[in-house]
């Protein structure tokens, strides 16, 4: 039982792994850059009002172990996510419902269209994928606009695989944005989870790792688990695309809930941001107390939030490179998990099984 661990990064996954392995019997160290854990999903509070700088996140899964993991960490609050979006002026629901749509007068031709789908979806590249499932016009209204916004490139030029799974027409009155059995928000924020699951670890903050500095902090030999991005790490900063958003705040203090949902979609180009986000809504004992923050989400920030999968897989290629790189260079055995490391778009359920799966592997080979 136990010996030593590095884990570099203090968001989801790091800790994850830091949890297991610590319960393990492990002595585990974890480097964060940042002067705070809980990486992108961390909540800050403002005058008792939660709010999310990294934008909206929900926790959602169908993973039973996962969910008993957080809900058994800390108090989560039953948290249903529903998402609007702006369409000819009026707020209709997002994923889009059929029956909504052909209801009204104002979408007639595009109840037509949706009459008229092909019967199987194009996987040829992300606007394809789309315009099959949405029909071109409610496409062109709902997403080629937000998605042009949110990529800064041309939606053909992205892979289906960025749809997959996101896009959707609906006919089933099912107005929840997530599916899963499991849902949920953190009552004291993502911030208090993170901590709960490091309790066991020694944290150091503000010490960004990189490949050269593991001599530092690790012995030869002994395991490292990586979950920054892979150039920075391999001091290539720049040779991976990332796409990136920054939060802009408004505080309303005379306002309860300022807006129908906790998001709300806006695909026109004419307006710079994509969305606009309450998270107050995941708290059911604010609703009614004055004062209410609302972030309005701008893309094309300076920052590594979606990794950009392009059609002809160019990035992918330079991860798989990276990746190759990584294992040939360390005279330590080196483990990734995360959205970083493993250059995906990855819901924090996921990230958290990441990390789980490396520190088992980790434990299961220096127990044995
Ligand atoms: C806008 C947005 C909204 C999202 N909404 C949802 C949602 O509603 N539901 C959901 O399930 N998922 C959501 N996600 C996904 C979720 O954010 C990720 O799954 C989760 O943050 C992944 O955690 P992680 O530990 O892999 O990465 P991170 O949280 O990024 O943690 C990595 C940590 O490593 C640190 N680090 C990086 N490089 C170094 C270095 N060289 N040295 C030391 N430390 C370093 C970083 O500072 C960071 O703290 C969303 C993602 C985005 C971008």
């Amino acid at each position: 039982m136990g010996g030593t661990a590095t884990i570099v990064g203090a968001g989801l996954a790091g800790a994850a792994a830091a949890w297991f392995l610590t319960r393990r019997g492990f002595s585990v160290e974890v480097y964060e850059q940042a002067h705070v854990v809980g990486g992108h999903v961390r909540t800050e509070w403002f005058r008792g009002i939660p709010y999310e700088p990294h934008g909206a996140h929900i926790f959602h899964t169908d993973h039973r172990s996962v969910w008993d993991l957080v809900s058994g960490t800390v108090e989560f609050v039953p948290y249903r996510h529903r998402v609007l979006t702006r369409l000819r002026g009026r707020l209709v629901s997002w994923p889009p419902q059929r029956a909504e749509l052909c209801a009204s007068a104002d979408f007639t031709d595009i109840a037509l269209e949706l009459a008229d789908r092909p019967g199987a979806v194009d996987e040829s590249d992300f606007e394809s994928y789309c315009v099959s499932v949405l029909g071109p016009t409610l496409y062109g209204e709902s997403v080629r606009g937000y998605t042009e916004k949110q990529w800064g490139r041309h939606p053909r030029t992205l892979s289906a695989a960025v749809a997959r799974g996101r896009v959707e027409l609906r006919n089933d009155g099912c107005h929840d944005f997530f599916r899963d059995t499991y849902q949920g928000w953190p009552r004291r924020g993502y911030g208090d989870l993170v901590e709960a699951l490091l309790r066991q670890a020694v944290v150091h903050l503000g010490c960004r790792i990189t490949l050269k500095d593991l001599p530092e902090v690790s012995q030869a030999g002994r395991p490292v688990i990586v979950t920054s991005a892979l150039d920075d790490f391999l001091g290539e900063a720049g040779a991976l695309q990332w796409r990136g958003v920054r939060l802009q705040p408004v505080y309303l203090p005379e306002t309860a809930l300022a807006q129908p949902a906790m998001v709300v979609n806006e695909p026109s180009v004419t307006l710079a941001w994509t969305r606009s986000i309450e998270t107050k809504w995941a708290l059911p004992e604010l609703h009614d107390r004055l004062g209410t923050l609302v972030l309005r989400e701008y893309p094309g920030a300076e920052a590594k939030h979606y990794p950009v999968l392009d059609a002809a897989g160019e990035n992918q290629r330079t991860q798989r490179e990276l990746e190759h790189r990584l294992l040939g260079q360390s005279r330590n055995p080196i483990h990734t998990a995360g959205r970083l490391a493993t250059y995906s778009y990855i819901n924090m359920d996921v990230a958290i099984l990441q990390g789980l799966r490396v520190a088992e592997k980790v434990a299961a080979q220096e127990e044995c």
